[in-house]
């Protein structure tokens, strides 16, 4: 605590006459799941967000604001440390089973999160937080002084927005007036389930019985089938169906709003014109609402998912100014700091521009041409009216779909764009992409691990295969029939490989692990023989749809010592099984099979992100 005083003292002495004044404290609002077009301050006719919308009018709307990846464990690392690249700073998922979630990932010198760097700066810090991952427990969680989860069942999946504010309010009139307040609040109430507050939708679609269609927490009753294979499927949705499925977004966004209010009135009542009070509204990602036949947030990278709200009011900030060029998540760090009048701490970078000068003047012009996404399996570039996107080489995702993809964005639609005709722009916007994130990507990969103490998995989907390599593409689901399953040969289903016929070549591949020696295990699941006759669907089900491995037939050990795995897989192998992932075990350890940690399972299959 001293040095962290003492480090205090020394900003304020060596900061100069701006830093004597004690900086504004700081309420960052983070509204998980949040697409910037459902605010009727973006443009949603619905009086959705009127507190928010008023807030915006008092200080900044960054009108045209990208998230850099389209899920709160690749978002989040981004937005609150400004990097593109960053191991996971959640709670625990599935330990081990991530190429960004693994035990063992260094933690980078150069970079720092938002709490931390605000707590060194004299902030008191304190957080509540409605989703289970957001916790105390987390690199995310470890900086704040005090940390709340709010309490929630399985079924509910996650925390409300009422007793989030209640706590909110409550944690701001106890705050000591001696140090500035940073308080963060992650909000869940627009993420699945969203539960009907009045029980009814309040933008009901006429003459729709939405009971016989959807569930009470919004979801579909209907298509189940489908769903299971694919949950962020809608191609089955109807123009209804879509309609109310938007009524409950937008009911869900309004009820939120009204907690809100709240909150930012008992701010105001102490500080009227928001003088010492910097309020921060942003969302980790938004949400798809049926629109080109997808909902949820899949890794689809259209607007519906990456387009989300960021406003900055309060403190210095000049009323009532819009900022129309693009920003993005790593922006909002540096732009909050430079706002702050807090510089950088000298030994940490970030990626991001700050759009603020320290007077609380917009930078002009504001915002640039492009923001940039960002993850493990993807990068991508969005400019005017394109979407730029690039697979690993060598992945199945990139075999199967294509190494470069361009689509051209109309409003909430993405439509991919074909050869020829489009080679020039995508040369363009690939160099764009490349200038941004290659080397950044490729120094975090080289440095990003520790040796690891203990069995990790890596999952086909990051495993790369080799050009010669043959290997057939047949993305199983419900629909998928016997004949498209072929005959012969290995055999790419969406989730894992099998091989089909009597004998073949072994499938080579390779993956990028940490330099060692390990024990090297498939990570598969059974598959019987296909019935004759009747049973096909069961069968199918069986066979391809579980994707929490049972059996780890051994592949030897092998050298990875120039942090390379190669290997083999045996036909053999591959035909009685659903092969998902290499596990691989340091010598010493005794294997083990990572997962969700118990008392995980329940709410986070509400959430929808475990089967
Ligand atoms: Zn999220």
């Amino acid at each position: 605590m001293l040095g962290r005083a003492l480090l205090a003292l020394l900003v304020l002495v060596g900061g100069g006459a701006r830093a004597l004044a004690a900086p504004p404290s700081v309420i960052f609002i983070l509204l998980d799941t949040t697409r910037a077009d459902r605010l009727s301050a973006w443009g949603n006719p619905r009086p959705t967000t009127p507190a928010l919308d008023r807030l915006a009018a008092d200080g900044v709307q960054f009108v045209r604001h990208f998230a850099n990846a389209h899920a709160t464990r690749p978002s989040m690392p981004q937005l609150m440390s400004g990097r593109y690249y960053h191991s996971n700073i959640l709670g625990a998922f599935q330990t081990d089973s991530h190429p960004r979630e693994m035990s063992f990932a260094r933690r980078d010198p150069t970079a720092a999160l938002l709490p931390a760097m605000l707590r060194d700066r004299g902030y008191t810090t304190a957080a509540v937080s409605a989703h289970t991952w957001i916790a105390a427990d987390s690199e995310l969680g470890r900086p704040f002084e005090h940390f709340e989860l709010l309490p929630f069942t399985a079924a509910d999946g996650h925390g409300d927005a009422a007793p989030l504010v209640d706590r909110a309010i409550a944690l701001w009139r106890a705050r000591g007036r001696g140090r500035p307040l940073f308080l963060y609040l992650h909000f869940m109430d627009m993420h699945i389930p969203r539960r009907l507050p009045e029980g009814e939708p309040r933008f009901a679609v006429p003459g729709y019985d939405w009971r016989a269609r959807f569930t009470a927490n919004g979801e579909p009753d209907f298509g189940q089938d489908r769903r299971r294979w694919d949950r962020h499927d809608a191609r089955d949705f109807t123009d209804r169906d879509r309609a109310h499925y938007e009524a409950v977004y937008d009911t869900r966004l309004q009820y939120t709003d009204e907690q809100l209010a709240r909150l930012l009135s008992a701010v105001r009542d102490e500080d009227p014109g928001l003088r010492d009070t910097v309020i921060v509204v942003t969302a980790d990602h938004g949400e798809e609402l049926g629109e080109d036949g997808r909902i949820e947030h899949p890794a689809s990278l259209a607007d519906g998912v990456q387009h989300v709200p960021w406003i900055v009011a309060g403190g210095p900030v000049e009323p009532g100014r819009r900022c129309t060029g693009v920003t993005e998540h790593v922006d909002v760090v540096p732009t909050l700091l430079a706002l702050l009048g807090l510089p950088l701490p000298s030994d940490v970078t970030v990626d991001g521009r700050a759009w603020f000068e320290a007077t609380g003047r917009l930078v002009a012009p504001c915002g640039g041409t492009a923001a940039y996404y960002a993850w493990e399996d993807y990068r991508a570039v969005r400019a005017h009216r394109y979407l730029f996107e690039e697979r690993p080489p060598g992945s199945f995702e990139a075999r199967c779909g294509g190494e470069a993809r361009l689509h051209r964005v109309d409003a909430l639609h993405r439509r991919r764009l074909a050869a020829p005709g489009i080679e020039r722009r995508m040369g363009r916007l690939r160099r764009l992409l490349r200038d941004r994130l290659a080397e950044r990507e490729r120094a975090f990969r080289a440095d990003r691990y520790d040796a690891p103490a203990r069995s990790f998995v890596v999952r086909a989907d990051f495993w790369r295969t080799t050009d010669a390599a043959s290997v057939r593409c047949v993305r199983v689901d419900e629909s998928t029939d016997r004949s498209a399953l072929g005959t012969d040969g290995w055999m790419w289903s969406g989730r894992g490989v099998t091989a089909r016929g009597a004998e073949g070549p072994p499938l080579s591949v390779r993956l990028e692990v940490p330099a060692g020696v390990y024990a090297v295990d498939a990570a598969a699941t059974p598959i019987a023989a296909p019935p004759w006759l009747f049973g096909f669907a069961r069968w199918r089900r069986k066979a391809f749809l579980p994707d929490v491995p049972s059996e780890f037939p051994p592949l030897g050990t092998l050298d990875a010592s120039r942090g390379e795995l190669a290997l083999e897989l045996p036909a053999a192998l591959g035909r009685g099984h659903h092969v998902l992932a290499l596990r691989l075990t340091p010598p010493g350890a005794t294997p083990s099979v990572p997962g969700v940690g118990e008392g995980q399972r329940d709410p986070l299959k509400t959430l929808g992100y475990v089967q």
